[in-house]
């Protein structure tokens, strides 16, 4: 999907906006198949493009994401409505083409988003096999911390075995606590380095993972819903679009 906004574009595929802050080209917004994430790009127009309050030039959407063209009082939208302004489109296309072709008509009644909605299983594998390989290395992580003082735990323990005088015994415990102490500190700020970064990706798949596993349809967000589950009830939850 493409759709270019602006207030004197035309064409297919367009959708015009009569309000004086917005640009002629105002912004665009479109698919990336690959990562099945919608985007919002502003064309270079005068006032800017903003989500949520905030400027953008490009931008992932959430469905319900807040849309204003052109700053105060410019036009204020969603995704939500613009999908469903392309899909009037499309319906008042469809019928006057099927008005001219009774064949088409049935063809056209009811779109099955088959195709889209098996692409969607593999984002969803990988998000699971991505989140579990990070909680892993998370996991992994704290052994670093314990190993430390597990050693100095089995040096205390087998010193009085092994060295005759006190002497020697209170020199080495001193020695292996001092060389495990720091040992120790160098691993946890190496580990509470490594873990925020692991936190960090973790947020950032997890972000992902909501802009692409969404209805191909109306782009709700499939949330927890396990790709099996939704195949087997065989249609978006929300609008109900059909996906075999
Ligand atoms: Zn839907």
């Amino acid at each position: 999907m493409m759709l270019t906004i602006g207030r004197t574009v035309s064409g297919e595929n367009t959708m015009r906006v009569s309000n004086n802050v917005v640009s002629g080209t105002h912004c665009k917004i479109f698919l990336d198949k690959k990562s099945n994430i919608m985007y919002i790009e502003d064309l270079g127009s005068t006032n800017g493009t903003y989500v949520n309050g905030v400027q953008v030039v490009r931008y992932a959407l959430k469905v319900d994401d807040k849309i204003l063209l052109g700053g105060e009082g410019g036009y204020a939208t969603t995704l939500r409505e613009i999908l469903k302004y392309v899909e009037e489109q499309k319906s008042a296309t469809q019928k006057v083409e099927s008005n001219n072709n009774p064949q088409k008509q049935k063809a056209q009644e009811e779109h099955i988003y088959a195709e889209e909605f098996a692409q969607l299983k593999g984002f969803y594998d990988k998000y699971h096999k991505d989140t579990l390989e990070i909680k892993d290395k998370m996991g992994s992580l704290m052994m670093w911390r314990i190993i430390p003082t597990s050693i100095l735990g089995v040096i205390t323990a087998i010193v009085p075995f092994i060295l005759d005088t006190p002497h020697m015994r209170k020199v080495v415990t001193l020695c292996s606590a001092i060389v495990t102490l720091v040992i120790f500190i160098v691993a946890f700020k190496i580990t509470t380095k490594l873990s925020h970064k692991y936190n960090a990706l973790l947020l950032e798949r997890q972000e992902e993972f909501q802009l692409s596993y969404v209805c191909p349809k109306c782009r709700s967000d499939f949330g927890n819903r396990s790709w099996a589950a939704l195949h087997n009830r065989g249609c978006c939850p929300t609008c109900k679009a059909k996906f075999k």
